[in-house]
């Protein structure tokens, strides 16, 4: 494999890297997006694509392709308590064209994103090529070493991005250290088949000590069934029958298929973590996405703030990129703007992880008791506009420009 030498090197083919590889492309933008697995297709991880980016992709001239593609709507959330619905979410009086959550399989959005990023002659996609490390000159970064189907290659960019997720090696290897929040819970993913005939829709379910989310993706039920911090193992020495029980328990139409839960291989565990980094950039470095902050799964929001973070990278680095003027002070300024809707998308998570979500998990022995905001939510459909909006569109949306 021959060295390269490009304007962006983008590493990681998530969301965050996908759209930022497409939106510089687009730009006229010579870029490398370099993606350590072969494809996209990869355990659930997620797979809403909220109202922000629905918008993004309209401004892109691309929604209704990306409509075309199969997806579930979901219009409203609702919480289920002692076998009662509240509805908490209402997405359909957002002043925007999307006003839905779409449900997509991440890898058919990430497809979606590189089939259009290869229309633009600067687009480089190097699927199993993995970063191992920055190259330093000048005392700035420089570009990124990696292993290719071919072999080592060195990548030579004015600018590098890292968008290669939570753990992220590039952020490692620039020295930064984020800024870890603590969660309470981890989550435990796993499918159950869908009936034609099931009357249930998308909702979390709360009992005492347990919660379970059950998201309607058409042929199957994706569930995700929360955990006190690290009590996956306990869970797991009490056997399959009781979490088979434990389930029906709370989506008591899901008893007759429970059974699907053959193994504990068919459940998987996300550690849920909350962290961020201080600074997002070093000379010719920058950070985005996961890699810049992990977010908590409450409100599924993680894919849209990288989606967002992408955007903003577009709008505010392509012209110095293309004028060769780029200096550290662009990047500050992207971090300047993405860092406060991070923050309180961030607060607003751990609040509910602690007020709510933690509460539900330590009070396994009592009854549970609507709190007020459900009650009052559930009351006044107004309300439920407010959660909506925090949710569809987050504390700062952005706008692809001149899109
Ligand atoms: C089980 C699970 C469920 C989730 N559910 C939701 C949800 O419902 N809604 C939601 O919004 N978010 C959800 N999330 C979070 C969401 O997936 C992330 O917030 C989002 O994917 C972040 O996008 P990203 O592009 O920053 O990073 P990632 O999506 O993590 O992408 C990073 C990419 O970089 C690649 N990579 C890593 N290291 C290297 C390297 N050295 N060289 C080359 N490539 C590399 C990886 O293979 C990966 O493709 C979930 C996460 C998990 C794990």
């Amino acid at each position: 494999m021959d060295d390269l030498r490009v304007q962006v090197c983008v590493v990681g083919g998530g969301p965050a890297g996908m759209m930022a590889g497409l939106l510089f492309a687009r730009a006229g933008l010579r870029v490398a997006v370099l993606e350590k697995h072969a494809d996209f297709l990869r355990d659930f991880r997620g797979d809403t694509i909220h109202p922000s980016t629905l918008e993004v992709m309209d401004e892109l001239g691309l929604g209704e392709a990306f409509r075309a593609l199969p997806h579930r709507r979901v219009e409203t959330l609702s919480g289920i308590m002692n076998g009662r619905s509240f509805r908490i979410a209402d997405f359909r009086h957002l002043p925007v064209r999307n006003r839905f959550i779409a449900l997509m399989p991440q890898w058919d959005f990430l497809d979606f994103l590189s089939g259009q990023g290869r229309h633009y002659p600067g687009f480089h996609l190097l699927m199993r090529t993995e970063a191992v490390g920055l190259v330093e000159s000048g005392g700035r970064i420089a570009g990124v070493r990696a292993n290719g189907p071919g072999g080592g290659i060195e990548i030579a960019a004015d600018l590098v991005i890292a968008a290669d997720g939570r753990h992220s090696l590039l952020r490692d290897r620039a020295g930064f250290v984020p800024k870890a929040f603590g969660a309470p819970m981890d989550v435990l993913w796993f499918r159950l088949s869908r009936r034609p005939d099931d009357a249930d829709a998308t909702a979390g379910r709360f009992g005492p000590g347990r919660i379970l989310i059950t998201i309607d993706r058409g042929e199957h039920w994706q569930c995700a069934y929360v955990v006190p911090k690290g009590g996956d193992a306990a869970l797991r020495a009490r056997g399959l029958p009781a979490f088979r029980a434990a389930v029906t328990d709370l989506a008591p139409f899901l008893a007759d298929r429970v059974a699907e839960i053959a193994t504990w291989d068919d459940v998987k565990v996300l550690t849920v973590s909350v962290d961020r980094l201080e600074r997002w950039h070093r000379p010719g470095l920058l950070c985005i996405g996961d890699a810049a902050h992990a977010m908590s799964p409450v409100g599924g929001v993680g894919i849209n703030l990288a989606i967002q973070d992408a955007v903003a990278a577009g709008n505010l680095l392509a012209g110095p990129l293309k004028a060769g003027t780029l200096t550290e002070a662009d990047l500050a300024r992207l971090q300047a703007r993405r860092m406060p809707p991070t923050r309180l998308t961030q607060g607003l998570q751990r609040l509910v992880q602690d007020r709510v979500i933690a509460r539900v998990l330590i009070d396994a022995g009592r009854p549970l008791k609507p709190p007020l905001a459900l009650r009052l939510l559930d009351g006044l459909p107004w309300l439920q506009r407010i959660p909506a909006r925090l949710v569809g569109l987050g504390f700062r949306p952005e706008h692809v420009a001149g899109g």
